[in-house]
């Protein structure tokens, strides 16, 4: 062999090594619902991961299946409080992100979010690691640009309901930007549209979950407003393969990225589908539309698919219909509501 082949050979060898080594990941919200399909998707590539949470909006029974892997590792800790850990990435997932979660103790959801970020922030900074931040399309507000592209800064209401959970996005948006900017930091910020998908909390009150359990249970579906308000429903598996992308995306490309379905439907339609699906006997009923509920929300995912190579590819029906075969098979008994004696910030 000559010595050009050597080295040649040599480099392929490192080139590959580089490929195959396994990157320790940190997952934290890793056993909500789109932790814990981040965190099976990992597992099953190899990847070695520690998932963090407390369990706040979810439970055990998310990544039980997972406990017996050995390159899967559970905390319970809350993100608000430091921890010294030892990683190459962090996913920083951890808040509760449904409207009657997130309200349930506003100033606690305030702290996760801008706690919980300069926790993952300082990891990151003294591990070299990369981290990516679960942003949000509620940072768009009650949006008055349509669709909404990652250039528009949105209508939020500072002091409204929603704003616990809005404006503690925005501010670790901008601790993640700031800590990129003074240190340096490989970084992403994600903003994601209404996902659903097998393991939503059946009673986190998300209109996905709610029109289902309704459905299939012959209960009145309950609509708020007159129903034309619109979302654009992204289904879980197409978001995690959003979410890896744009963690192994090239370091100049720091987002934020818009990551959705941008397939627009009225909720009106949506409860129509999901009666239709369901074979349901169920009647729509209308409740009040709840105050800075907003009217249009539909992602410009031209970024994401020019940076990422990423685009959804799950329609809602088939999404819906998985998912309803899911809430058919779960036994509610096993969910609670978010934990009673949740500490009073
Ligand atoms: P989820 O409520 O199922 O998951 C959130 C997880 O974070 C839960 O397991 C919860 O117990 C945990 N958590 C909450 N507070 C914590 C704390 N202080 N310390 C540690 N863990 C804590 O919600 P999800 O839908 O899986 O959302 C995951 C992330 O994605 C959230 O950050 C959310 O804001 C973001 N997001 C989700 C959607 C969506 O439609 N699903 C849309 C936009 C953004
Ligand atoms: N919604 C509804 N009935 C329900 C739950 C929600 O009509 O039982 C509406 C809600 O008012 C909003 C939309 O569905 O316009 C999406 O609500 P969700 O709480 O899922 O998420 P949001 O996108 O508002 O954060």
């Amino acid at each position: 062999m000559q010595s050009s082949d050597v080295s040649e050979s040599a480099r392929h060898n490192f080139k590959r090594f580089e490929m195959a080594t396994v990157q320790r990941i940190l997952v934290t919200g890793g056993a909500g619902f789109l932790g814990s399909h981040l965190c099976e998707r990992l597992v099953a590539d190899g990847q070695d991961v520690i998932c963090l949470d407390n369990f706040f909006t979810s439970q055990k029974s998310n990544v039980a299946h997972l406990l017996d892997q050995t390159n899967f590792e559970l905390i319970r800790h809350d993100i608000t409080l430091p921890i010294w850990l030892e990683v190459d990435q962090i996913y920083n997932l951890a808040c509760p992100a449904a409207p009657g979660h997130y309200q349930y103790n506003p100033i606690k959801t305030m702290k996760t979010s801008v706690m919980g970020a300069i926790n993952v922030l300082g990891m990151a900074k003294r591990c070299g690691a990369k981290v990516l931040q679960a942003s949000t399309s509620e940072v768009y507000g009650d949006p008055e640009v349509h669709p909404q592209p990652e250039t528009y800064r949105g209508n939020v209401n500072p002091i409204g309901p929603r704003a616990c959970y809005d404006e503690g996005k925005r501010a670790a948006e901008t601790l993640f930007m700031d800590y990129r900017r003074m240190n340096g930091l490989n970084t992403c910020i994600v903003r994601i549209f209404n996902t659903y998908g097998p393991r939503m909390h059946p009673f986190d009150g998300r209109v996905v979950s709610n029109f289902i359990c309704q459905a299939i249970a012959d209960n009145d579906i309950t609509l708020f407003g007159d129903g034309s308000q619109t979302r654009s429903f992204c289904y879980r598996d197409d978001l995690v393969t959003g979410l890896i992308s744009a963690m192994n995306a090239d370091e100049d490309f720091c987002g934020p990225v818009n990551l959705g379905n941008p397939s627009e439907f009225t909720i009106r339609d949506l409860a129509n589908l999901v009666i239709e699906l369901s074979s349901s006997r169920s009647k729509i009923v209308h409740k009040p539309l709840p105050e800075d509920d907003p009217i249009r929300r539909k992602p410009d995912i031209s970024m994401a698919h020019r940076e990422l190579g990423w685009e959804p590819g799950i329609p809602l029906h088939e999404g819906l219909q998985k998912t309803i075969e899911w809430f058919r098979s779960i036994d509610l008994a096993a969910f609670r509501p978010p934990t009673p004696n949740y500490e009073v910030s």
